[in-house]
């Protein structure tokens, strides 16, 4: 089984959002990044169409703990508590206990938390597998830069389970955008995680927001490119209007985009990455 399509989770009705997939492992069948809570019944209807139902998976991996890519976590654990959960060292208490996640997430999406991403339950301890070297028959490897707890599964196909550590391209389109969201965006350390997954070569990114991509080093060129660009931007002091101006200038299908990645959130992010860098350097 080599870079299935993934399930299109049909976020808010909208396809191509946000994507979930089913992977095949030494262990059985597993799932990398489960979506929200908002979006279990087109996840359990996507594995319904593979032949598969949710006891029949055994793991779930986690690139990170955003609501968009895990707030379900706990809601299938407590159907299913056969499943196992995967996650990087600093996402693992988050998930035992969301509280603190939760309340940050309110602060930033408002009165929109609910209908986005639904409830947001705990993982009970003994599910969450705190990810080494080793994941399963898949290598798994830290990720920072768009959050600093992120990590990607490489599996022996070649498919790297990217999360968003390659950005966001909402395929078949090809813009690459760095998803760069509050409150732990790295600008540095993204920098980083592109060369170290250009390192291991993978032979194809499949990215939750959206799609298999298989140009993989023209993909990263043009991630690492508008990277830089939005980081120039914003740290020469930008205002909100004139960077989402710019950075969707060169964007086509921009709308489908936005969906994936609020350009809002990007900015502030940003801004509150160089922030920090200033304070530091001074
Ligand atoms: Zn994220």
């Amino acid at each position: 089984m080599t870079a299935a399509d993934p399930i299109d989770l049909r976020h808010l009705g909208d396809e191509r959002v946000i994507g979930s997939y089913l992977l095949e492992t030494d262990d059985g069948p597993a799932i990398f990044d489960c979506g929200p809570a908002s979006a279990i019944d087109a996840l359990k209807a996507g594995l319904a169409a593979r032949g598969l139902g949710l006891r029949d998976v055994r793991h779930l991996l986690l690139s990170h703990i955003h609501l968009d890519h895990a707030g379900a976590a706990g809601l299938l654990v407590r159907e299913h508590p056969q499943l196992q959960v995967h996650v990087s060292p600093i996402g693992a208490p988050h998930l035992v206990d969301p509280t603190r996640l939760e309340r940050s997430a309110r602060r930033l999406y408002g009165d929109a938390f609910d209908t986005l991403w639904g409830e947001l339950a705990p993982v009970p301890e003994e599910n969450v597998h705190v990810v080494g070297d080793r994941v399963l028959s898949l290598d798994c490897f830290p990720s920072p830069g768009h959050a600093s707890h992120h990590v990607c599964y490489l599996h022996e196909d070649g498919t790297l389970y990217a999360g968003d550590a390659a950005g966001v391209r909402i395929q078949p389109a090809r813009d690459v955008l760095p998803p760069t969201p509050p409150p732990d965006v790295d600008v540095n350390a993204w920098y980083a995680t592109i060369d170290e997954i250009e390192r291991r070569a993978p032979a194809r990114l499949a990215l939750v927001h959206f799609g298999v991509a298989e140009d993989v080093n023209r993909h990263l060129d043009d991630l690492r490119r508008r990277l830089g660009a939005w980081a120039e931007l914003v740290g020469r002091g930008a205002t909100e209007t004139d960077f989402t101006h710019a950075a969707l200038a060169d964007v086509e299908h921009a709308e489908d985009y936005d969906r994936a990645m609020p350009l809002w959130q990007s900015y502030e992010g940003l801004a509150r990455w160089a922030a920090k860098r200033k304070e530091t350097a001074a």
